[in-house]
């Protein structure tokens, strides 16, 4: 070697190469703080640095040399003692960057809670947990589980678990409370990682099933026990059929092989009931990471699955990234669920992601759902997953009967036909439950002028060619653009003809809340959607009101999935005449599982259930197949619709957004990303008006592309991805690239 370059590097100070969460396609170099050893700052770990005028929080990639003449600035901080991103996890997120071809900043930022992404230091790990004493003990039977909802629901969770992980979010106001009354004992834990079992306390044993799993969901618990390595799996079981039972025995497994389990649920389904199942089943703790935690709680799970700790990690879109140093098997519930996928920001989907994890992680990934999703069907039709499936209802639940209704031309009230009332009539007679489904939110679709035609178009959404309606709500006396969030009061006559004949048209749930309410008095009538069940507790004490009492729920797809109505007997489904003639090309899919799964809701316990499908087009081929054949008839004929067409899974996509308050930008930035792409082998569809082609004041545009092989769609985007970024085009425009876009919207 020669001399004069060992002389460089002793005399060239150390540089720290950090990825940094800003929309620039590229790392930056950093000196070490004031005093720090550049060495000793580990890649993973944060580093704060000043960014122009800002502060912001990167993470370290790499250790150079600085280049002679380069003037860098020193970082000013570096909170970390060790990594916090490291091995298997940083490599799949390195994977991830390229793939959606995103900057690594955005997706190592993204990857990390909201708390650590900030830079504030890591909270105190404590590693001990709380159980009930003596006193505790005696005094349990008599504790009233009333109020506040918090501490009956920590006395649950003590009661059922034998110790609680300090660690755990959540439960910290409740547990001062016993702890003022002396009611629990601070339990200490021995040491970190898979040791952290408290000392005198054994986990609680895994408390078998009720039942015996029945032959297919053997032959499936037994499959995902064998598989060695990366092994990924579909669990293609109808509703009801047991697939939470396979996964629970999938997890005791693991659990009995000393490793950690993910599994990740559609928000949605994620309940204090799920998780409630899953702590007395498992016997040990259970980490739960959701919506409904504030940061610190998320950044100590977090933390907890970082250090081995938390051994089953139950958590919604964002649990992916959860680091897993002990991965034995990551499950991923509802697969098909539209809410793996993030839809701003960093557009991951979280299922795939999964499997990639599976990957790298060699462990078994099991993707359940009663509806799978056509890439997944078409993964286990080619052979790349394992299919396991589970044909019939668990137990002695028998499947529902679902009837066609034909309401052509019947009288209507508040959208439901005679036939429809008639039968929740006698549901609720006989004791049952009834569930109506309409997928709409609000009193109705649209305000109307009988006199002129004049009905409320959303001012910052509609375009001359393209009006888009408000909804309507508070019973007519609110305008609400369920697009961009816009309201305003319901004017008192026609703006146009000062006609005082406004009427609202058609039916939302709140408008059939009301005729039902008027109707059928003498039962409770619960509207669930996001209007009415904002919070994530609401939802469940919506039911929990209920009980097995006989009464009516009305909701839109909040309702679709997880909850257990064991009453319920009645399902009418309302209003998906729009879903059939969508121009989307994944309408059809969305539409037939969500008429599944509502379906799947009735009749789950001993009592058989029926389906009523309201509809004005009852010969329309999508619901004579499901009728007819099931969700699986379905499925091969579209997968063979899909094919003719060129679209995916048979074709990738990805769709490049830009939106701009002047209509000539996105247009003219989608030009210059469609000229740096023409050449690359792969279709370019547009630039075209996106089909919402104004939202919230800013006009929109899109350019589709898409390939027969993923690998040509790669190639193209990396030679134009990084133009992009660098055009003055690109700043006077909201752009984004979508991968595998769920809809063209
Ligand atoms: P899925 O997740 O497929 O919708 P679940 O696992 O929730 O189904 O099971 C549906 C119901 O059937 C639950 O009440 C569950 O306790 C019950 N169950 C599951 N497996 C069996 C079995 N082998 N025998 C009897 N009941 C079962
Ligand atoms: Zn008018
Ligand atoms: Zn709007």
């Amino acid at each position: 070697m020669a001399a004069g370059a060992r002389l460089d590097r002793m005399t060239a100070p150390a540089i720290l190469r950090v990825a940094l969460p800003v929309p620039l396609p590229r790392l930056f170099d950093y000196l070490p703080p004031p005093g720090v050893d550049a060495a000793l700052v580990a890649v993973g770990a944060r580093l704060r640095v000043p960014f122009g005028q800002r502060e912001v929080c990167g993470l370290v990639v790499g250790h150079g040399q600085a280049d002679p003449g380069v003037e860098l600035r020193a970082a000013l901080d570096a909170p970390d003692a060790a990594p916090l991103l490291r091995g298997e996890l940083l490599a799949s997120l390195r994977w991830l960057a390229g793939y959606l071809h995103a900057p690594l900043g955005e997706v190592l930022a993204a990857a990390l809670p909201a708390a650590l992404r900030r830079g504030e230091p890591l909270p105190d790990m404590a590693r001990y947990g709380w159980a009930l004493n003596e006193a505790g003990r005696t005094a349990l039977p008599a504790m009233r589980p009333g109020r506040p909802r918090a501490l009956a629901e920590l006395l649950q969770v003590l009661r059922d678990e034998d110790w609680l992980d300090a660690a755990a979010p959540g439960w910290r106001t409740p547990l001062r409370a016993l702890r003022e009354r002396e009611l629990v004992a601070r339990l200490e834990t021995t040491g970190t990682g898979s040791g952290s079992v408290p000392r005198g306390s054994e986990p609680a044993p895994v408390s078998s099933a009720a039942f015996a799993p029945n032959a297919e969901q053997q032959i499936a618990i037994d499959a995902i026990r064998r598989a060695a390595g990366f092994a990924p799996f579909l669990l293609d079981g109808v509703t009801g059929s047991g697939k939470t039972e396979v996964y629970l025995q999938a997890i005791a497994d693991c659990l009995a092989r000393g490793r950690q389990a993910l599994v990740l649920v559609p928000e949605i389904g994620l309940t204090p009931q799920a998780l409630a199942r899953f702590r007395t089943r498992l016997g040990v703790p259970v980490h739960a990471l959701h919506s409904g935690l504030n940061d610190s709680e998320r950044a100590a799970t977090w933390l907890a699955a970082a250090s081995g700790q938390a051994r089953v990690i139950v958590g919604t879109r964002s649990a992916v990234f959860v680091p897993l140093p002990e991965a034995g098997l990551i499950v991923v519930d509802e697969e098909h669920d539209g809410s793996y996928k993030q839809f701003d920001g960093l557009r991951y989907h979280a299922r795939d992601f999964a499997i990639v994890r599976g990957r790298a992680l060699a462990v078994p990934v099991v993707l359940g759902s009663a509806t799978p999703s056509l890439e997944t069907l078409h993964n286990a039709q080619s052979g790349r997953y394992a299919l396991l499936r589970l044909r019939q209802r668990a137990g002695d639940a028998r499947p529902p009967q679902v009837r066609v209704l034909d309401v052509r031309k019947r009288p209507l009230h508040a959208g439901l036909s005679e036939e429809a009332l008639a039968a929740i009539r006698a549901a609720l007679d006989g004791g049952g439950q009834v569930l109506v489904f309409r997928n709409r939110r609000g009193y109705a679709p649209v305000l109307l002028c009988h006199d002129c035609g004049w009905s409320a178009h959303c001012p910052r959404c509609s375009t001359p060619e393209r009006p888009t309606a408000m909804t309507v709500h508070a019973h007519g006396k609110r305008l609400q653009c369920h697009h961009c969030g816009h309201r305003r009061p319901s004017p008192p006559a026609c703006p146009d003809c000062a006609s005082l004949g406004l009427q609202p048209q058609g039916n939302g749930t709140e408008r059939i809340e009301a005729e039902l309410q008027a109707r059928f008095e003498a039962v409770p009538v619960i509207r669930i959607d996001r209007g009415s069940t904002g919070q994530r507790d609401a939802l469940q004490k919506h039911f929990d009101a209920l009980g097995s009492r006989p009464g009516i729920l009305i909701g839109t797809q909040m309702l679709a999935k997880g909850h257990d109505l064991g009453n319920l007997v009645l399902v009418v489904v309302v209003g998906i005449d729009e879903g059939l003639f969508s121009a989307d090309f994944r309408s059809g899919e969305k539409l037939a599982q969500l008429l599944i799964q509502v379906a799947g809701r009735a009749g789950r316990a001993d009592r058989p259930g029926t389906v009523l499908l309201q509809t004005h087009h009852p010969e329309h081929p999508l619901l004579q197949t499901l009728v007819g054949g099931g969700y699986h008839a379905f499925a091969d004929g579209e997968l063979a619709l899909r094919e003719a067409a060129g679209f995916p899974p048979f074709a990738h996509l990805a769709l490049l957004r830009a939106e701009a308050k002047r209509a000539e930008l996105p247009l003219q930035f989608l030009q210059l990303a469609k000229t740096l792409l023409e050449g690359s082998g792969i279709d370019l569809h547009g630039p075209l008006p996106a089909p919402m082609p104004r939202r919230a004041g800013y006009v929109r545009s899109q350019l589709l592309l898409a390939a027969p092989a993923r690998a040509a769609l790669h190639v193209a985007l990396e030679g134009a991805v990084p133009a992009l970024y660098a055009a003055p085009e690109a700043r006077r425009v909201r752009w984004s690239l979508d991968m595998d876009p769920l809809d063209l919207y």
